[in-house]
């Protein structure tokens, strides 16, 4: 069955295809040597089970995304070995699937119009008395009255839509960072200029793309919560979780373009072949010894255990990535 296909329906909520890792990059700027990192790990997470691997192409920003991005993804992967089946998905051309989605949950009544502007809901989540959990919509506009939408419509104001999540708490079992639970506040599941949030977006493309866990980096651990909320809302499969560590620079701050040569191409330029940061990307997982070449992801099939992995954070310096063996040390 093509991705796409299963009716977003409670009766038939499941296209059953074959269990799947995947990768699923933003298009709105060049993959570094983190985001690569996080990618040869899904698949090695899939490929090592037998499970297939897919690739996404996550545009829903169709304003940020551009091609030649597409285009320098696909070639990056491929550099390192990392295959997938099938053709990649492209968010863009899945809106459909997420308006079904939040048909449903408008069906079942889960959702209302939010009509607070950015700095409304900043200003109200950091009020002295603000709500808990932390950082969460503090419920303004749940229960306004119908004169009171339309007096603010009249104003002007185009809503968000946000999900009646009532404060439950949802928990996660992540196969590395264990167990995670979070409060579910009232979310936005449909910006205020019309288009499905990514959260809507994720959790319906990994359910149609078989996905049995997801493997990514871990900064959105924090969202996870919701996707799993929203998932058992639209009778949709809830994923495995592995969130990675975070590549830092030097300086232990998140890895980023001003920590020099981070992407694959500025490497190249200077130099370093995509076999030299395979090798180190591998030594960093202790699937390799340091400053050794790896040809390709396909070689640390062997030696991959996800239950040895480091648990930290690793730190990428540009400095270090030699092939030790081509510069003869
Ligand atoms: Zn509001």
């Amino acid at each position: 069955m093509e991705p796409g296909d299963g009716p977003l329906t409670r009766d038939s909520p499941s296209p059953d295809p074959v269990p799947a890792g995947r990768y699923a990059p933003s298009p709105t700027g060049p993959l570094h040597v983190g985001n690569l990192r996080t990618a040869v790990l899904a698949w090695l997470f899939a490929r090592s089970t037998g499970d297939a691997f897919v690739l996404r192409i996550d545009d829903l920003d169709r304003v940020a995304s551009r091609d030649e991005h597409v285009r320098d993804h696909i070639a990056d992967l491929a550099a390192l070995g990392i295959d997938w089946d099938g053709q990649a998905v492209r968010q863009s051309d899945r809106f459909d699937r997420y308006e079904a989605a939040l048909d449903h949950l408008a069906a079942d009544g889960l959702l209302y119009p939010c009509y607070c502007t950015r700095r409304e809901v900043r200003a109200a989540v950091s009020a002295p008395h603000g709500p808990s959990p932390e950082g969460a919509y503090p419920g303004t506009c749940r229960d306004l009255t119908a004169a009171e939408r339309a007096a603010r419509e009249a104003e002007g104001r185009r809503p968000s839509w946000r999900v009646r999540a009532r404060g439950e708490r949802v928990e996660v079992v992540d196969r590395l960072r264990g167990r995670f639970a979070g409060v579910i506040d009232d979310f936005v599941v449909r910006r205020a200029d019309g288009a499905p949030a990514y959260q809507v977006a994720v959790v319906v493309d990994d359910h149609d793309q078989g996905v049995a866990e997801v493997v990514r980096g871990d900064d959105l651990l924090d969202t996870t919560p919701r996707q799993v909320w929203l998932a058992r809302r639209l009778g949709l499969t809830v994923p495995g979780y592995a969130h990675v560590p975070l590549v830092l620079g030097p300086d232990g701050q998140r890895l980023a373009k001003r920590h020099g040569a981070v992407t694959l191409g500025d490497l190249r330029g200077r130099g370093d072949g995509p076999q030299a940061i395979l090798g180190a990307m591998a030594a960093s997982l202790g699937l390799a010894d340091p400053g050794m070449p790896v040809g390709s992801v396909r070689d640390l099939l062997a030696v991959f255990d996800p239950d040895r992995l480091p648990s930290g954070a690793w730190r990428f310096d540009p400095a270090t990535v030699r092939d030790r063996r081509a510069a003869g040390v």
